[in-house]
């Protein structure tokens, strides 16, 4: 836990001032002191020209203060500007995103009274959201997924801790492993050996397609989920749809040095400054920040008065079946009045601090193997010719090389040689596997031959050497 009370507060875009505002006048109310550093992130910072979102002030005062409550950053979509988010997340190595949810008292869903209090861990820095993209031909795109195994381990690592801190019973691993064995398979695999070490938690893997049916199916036997990047993003929007909607989701970045907290939810541009912004979710962030700056009493107080609130039937205008719904800062007002009251209806958790795992960012550590060696290359093309044509152009511009075509693949599909499938819609976007003739080792030699040969004839945007770790293939073989 950091001793500090500074906090770095940015308001954000759309609803972000409303609700922002609401939690910290709580906060006061509730008689915590702190030391607020006010800065700029998101849409203004894009309008001043800042590439990022994130000026270079914000920066420094989150290097000061090291925790942040934020409203919603709203990201231009398409080409262009990264989201201010992703880059906060990604400079302060936050690598958990932290996403409770549970039943409130008088919100009522199809869920009702089924009890639901669910944690959903997402690794928060790597997958997809590491932003590495190309265009591959004018028509083809390309996005790397990278995972890593110390990324996997500090976010399973802190799962697990969440878990024993908070007296939960089960983790949930929910991945695609069974398609992406080597990015999603490692989240798996990392999960099983760090589970290891935690035998009073019950680890379960669950395919994420069936964990999203399992959730609105059967959502009360999930307890703790942890996913990567892309799942736990759509996961931990489905489970907030479970306990009344994105107005009431709380979360936490949590990083080694530095943990950021916010609502789930987005800027709602069609709704802000309208005085219409459900505030729940940014002041249960807000508790989440006290607990983590040491104010646990406090936490609990402002968590209890919010559940009070719903008790007494006070609504904003989100919540299903609300006739005379309370603005934002009239929602506010009736929350700080119930400061010190405490719920009757709603249980509530013995929070205890969580332990994160002793991983500094400098000191991540690097998997070694005892035995490696490369045994081919993949080199992707651009052509629009036919695959008949690309064998043999290529087997004749490999005559007296070493290396040999084995098979050729598009968008993943083996067309070369050809299992008889006819109705592979071809793009111009080819994956040419090539390995040593004799089934020798290969070298960066005989690589940097292999392209000089192929560029002859071909365009080439993309190399992938074929590597084994301790005699395994450490690369997917294609489909078809
Ligand atoms: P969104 O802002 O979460 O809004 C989706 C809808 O959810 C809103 O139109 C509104 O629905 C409802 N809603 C969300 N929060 C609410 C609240 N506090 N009170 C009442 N209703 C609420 O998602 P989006 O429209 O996809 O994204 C808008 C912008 O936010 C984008 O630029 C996106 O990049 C950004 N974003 C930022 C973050 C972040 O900073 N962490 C997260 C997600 C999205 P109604 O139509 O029913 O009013």
């Amino acid at each position: 836990m950091l001793a500090s009370k500074k906090v770095t507060i940015l308001p954000g875009d759309g609803i972000g001032p409303e609700v922002v505002s609401a939690a910290l006048r709580i906060i006061d109310a509730a008689g915590v002191t702190l030391d607020t550093e006010v800065h700029e992130a998101g849409a203004n910072a894009f309008a001043k020209g800042v590439e990022s979102g994130v000026p270079r002030e914000t920066i420094e005062s989150v290097e000061r203060t090291r925790v942040v409550l934020k409203g919603p950053l709203e990201t231009p979509i398409g080409y262009g500007n990264k989201s201010a988010n992703v880059t906060l997340r990604k400079l302060f190595e936050t690598y958990a995103n932290v996403r409770p949810v549970r039943e409130l008292p008088g919100v009522q869903t199809p869920y009702t009274g089924r009890k639901l209090d669910i944690v959903v861990v997402r690794e928060n820095v790597e997958d997809l959201y590491a932003g590495v993209e190309y265009m591959q031909t004018p028509g083809v795109s390309e996005c790397l997924k990278l995972i890593s195994r110390p990324g996997c381990e500090k976010v399973a690592r802190f799962a697990f801790e969440l878990a024993v801190a908070e007296g939960r019973q089960r983790i949930h691993c929910a991945t695609k492993s069974n398609i992406m064995k080597l990015t999603e398979g490692m989240m798996k695999r990392t999960f099983e050996d760090v589970a290891c070490d935690y035998p009073s938690i019950e680890a379960k893997h669950i395919l994420v397609d069936n964990c999203a049916h399992q959730l609105v199916m059967r959502p009360e036997q999930f307890d703790v989920i942890l996913t990567t990047n892309m799942n736990g993003d759509i996961l931990s929007d489905l489970t907030s749809g479970l306990t009344g909607g994105l107005g009431f989701a709380p979360s936490a970045n949590i990083g080694t040095d530095v943990a950021m907290f916010e609502a789930v939810h987005g800027s709602a541009p069609d709704i802000a400054g309208k005085n219409l912004a459900n505030p729940t979710a940014l002041i249960l962030s807000a508790a989440m920040m006290l607990r983590h700056i040491g104010y646990g009493k406090a936490a609990n107080v402002v968590e209890q008065a919010v559940l009070v609130t719903f008790e007494q039937g006070v609504r904003t205008g989100d919540m299903t079946g609300t006739s005379r719904a309370l603005g934002t800062i009239e929602f506010t007002d009736a929350v700080i009045a119930n400061l010190g009251k405490t719920s009757t209806t709603a249980s509530s958790r013995d929070y205890k601090d969580i332990t994160p795992p002793k991983i500094s960012n400098a000191g991540v550590g690097h998997v070694t193997v005892a035995r490696r060696a490369v045994v081919g290359a993949d080199v992707f093309l651009e052509t629009t010719d036919e695959t008949d044509t690309i064998v043999s152009t290529l087997n004749s511009a490999l005559d007296g090389s070493n290396m040999r075509l084995l098979s050729i693949a598009n968008r993943g599909t083996t067309v070369y040689p050809s299992a008889g499938q006819v109705n592979v819609a071809l793009v111009d976007h080819f994956r040419c596997r090539f390995v040593a003739s004799q089934g020798a080792e290969v070298t960066d030699a005989g690589i940097v031959d292999l392209l000089q040969r192929v560029s002859g004839k071909y365009s080439w945007m993309h190399i992938e050497k074929l590597q084994q770790f301790d005699g395994a293939d450490a690369f997917s073989k294609a489909q078809g």
